[in-house]
């Protein structure tokens, strides 16, 4: 500073204008060059390339880039992932979350995963190897800013459900405050509220998010949607509405799922809490403005008439059965087999709950999984799959169509590193 730019000060310069705008080949040219560039920041924020790739969205970028600071080989290979800001004291996770980049959240999470970031989370005794490296990755996703933000904070109150969603699903927690533990302070509801997302509420709550959470000023989240004029958040806040459905996490056989049953589990979750919300929001002035069209109910009705009485779930005769209950074998539908689990909601604190039994045989329920399809009859379809194996996809597709996995997020513009996140307007002022 004050003698002018230094050859080395124009290449840092060219390396994050690079990173900002994904120009992808002067990235990787100028890295090649000099190394060490990797580990520059901008001069007054202290911005990493990593912070950078991650604010703007730059997938392949960033994927580079974290591929090459977890390279063992590199100098202060933990140190990147791990490296806080000046302006709020946060880290590349905070900005993608922020930005709601989930696609950026998910490599960053991926490479804390996979790396030694994990263990330079702790010290101590190695005969607890493995607890160390669940422990550290679970303090690296609820990494706090300056403010005492986590990530999920900053998804909550940027009204960024994909994010909400990926960081609740490694092990954010979701009644964390902003005040440090067992401090005063917000919680991500109170910030969701403030957003006025329905979709992170709704994934809040589905999480077991607590809607009687004081913040600092003693308010609970409904007041704080009410007070920022989201009548329908504050619905579905109210402490006297209908308690959501609250995935039951704290289940060994729950935390075991594989990705299929667990998507099949979560969508039947989201499905019955709306058909709650919509209960909940019915004749108000807000009914309309539920963003989803009723979909539950066109695509059921549509399976419904093609299925024979044998696939149907022996519990309702409603829904077609997906999950099969091990050791025993018995089936019954996701919608069923979800409220079993889920018929206490476990409490976030203690998670003391009573591991449910098959309604069939009264066995202990080891596992689920997805129930295979029988082959019945031979009735294929013309394209080569059974009817059952058709229904199904289509389910599928109109779960991914409808769900909030989906980016309902228009990415807001930012034009210069140093507006980034400039916005100190997120948490709430009384
Ligand atoms: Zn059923
Ligand atoms: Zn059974």
């Amino acid at each position: 500073m004050g003698q002018g730019l230094s050859c080395g000060a124009s290449q840092e310069n060219g390396l994050f204008s690079a990173v900002k705008v994904g120009d992808f080949e002067t990235v990787e040219a100028l890295l090649k060059r000099e190394p060490s560039l990797l580990h520059h920041t901008t001069v007054y924020d202290r911005h990493s390339a990593l912070h950078i790739a991650a604010a703007n969205g730059q997938i392949e970028i960033l994927a580079m880039l974290l591929d090459k600071s977890m390279n063992p080989d590199a100098v202060n290979r933990n140190k990147q992932i791990l490296m806080f800001d000046s302006l709020h004291g946060r880290t590349c996770l905070h900005y993608a979350a922020y930005y709601g980049h989930f696609d950026c959240l998910q490599a960053i999470l991926s490479a804390a995963q996979s790396s030694p970031v994990a263990v330079s989370w702790w010290v101590g005794d190695h005969s607890r190897l493995l607890d160390l490296l669940c422990s550290g990755y679970a303090r690296f996703v609820n990494i706090r800013d300056a403010r005492g933000a986590t990530p999920l904070h900053l998804a909550a109150r940027q009204r960024r459900p994909e994010c909400v969603h990926i960081l609740l699903d490694n092990g954010a927690l979701v009644c964390a405050s902003t005040g440090g533990y067992g401090c005063p302070g917000s919680t991500p509801l109170h910030l969701a509220a403030r957003g006025g997302s329905l979709d992170c509420i709704r994934k809040l709550l589905a999480w077991g998010a607590d809607r009687l959470q004081r913040d600092a000023t003693g308010r609970i989240p409904y007041i704080v949607a009410l007070k920022y004029k989201h009548g329908a958040c504050a619905a579905l806040l109210n402490p006297s509405s209908a308690e959501p459905l609250v995935w039951p996490a704290p289940l060994k056989f729950i935390s075991e799922l594989n990705d299929e049953a667990k998507l099949l589990l979560e969508q039947a979750l989201m499905d019955a809490n709306r058909e709650r919300e919509k209960n909940i929001l019915k004749g108000t002035a807000y009914s309309l403005l539920s963003p989803s069209p009723s979909h539950s109910d066109s695509g059921l009705d549509d399976s419904i008439s093609e299925v024979s009485d044998a696939e149907l779930c022996c519990i309702c005769f409603e829904q077609i059965c997906t999950i099969e209950v091990q050791d025993c074998g018995h089936q019954m539908c996701a919608q069923c087999t979800l409220a079993l689990c889920c018929h206490n909601k476990p409490n976030p604190t203690t998670a003391s709950v009573t591991p449910p039994v098959c309604p069939f045989c009264r066995s202990t329920i080891v596992r689920l999984a997805v129930a295979k399809i029988k082959d019945c009859d031979g009735d294929v379809g013309e394209d080569g799959s059974s009817p059952k194996v058709r229904r199904r996809r289509k389910s599928r597709n109109f779960s991914e169509g409808s769900s909030s996995f989906k980016s309902l997020s228009a990415v807001g513009s930012f034009n210069k590193m140093g507006r980034i996140a400039a916005e100190n307007e997120w948490i709430d002022k009384p």
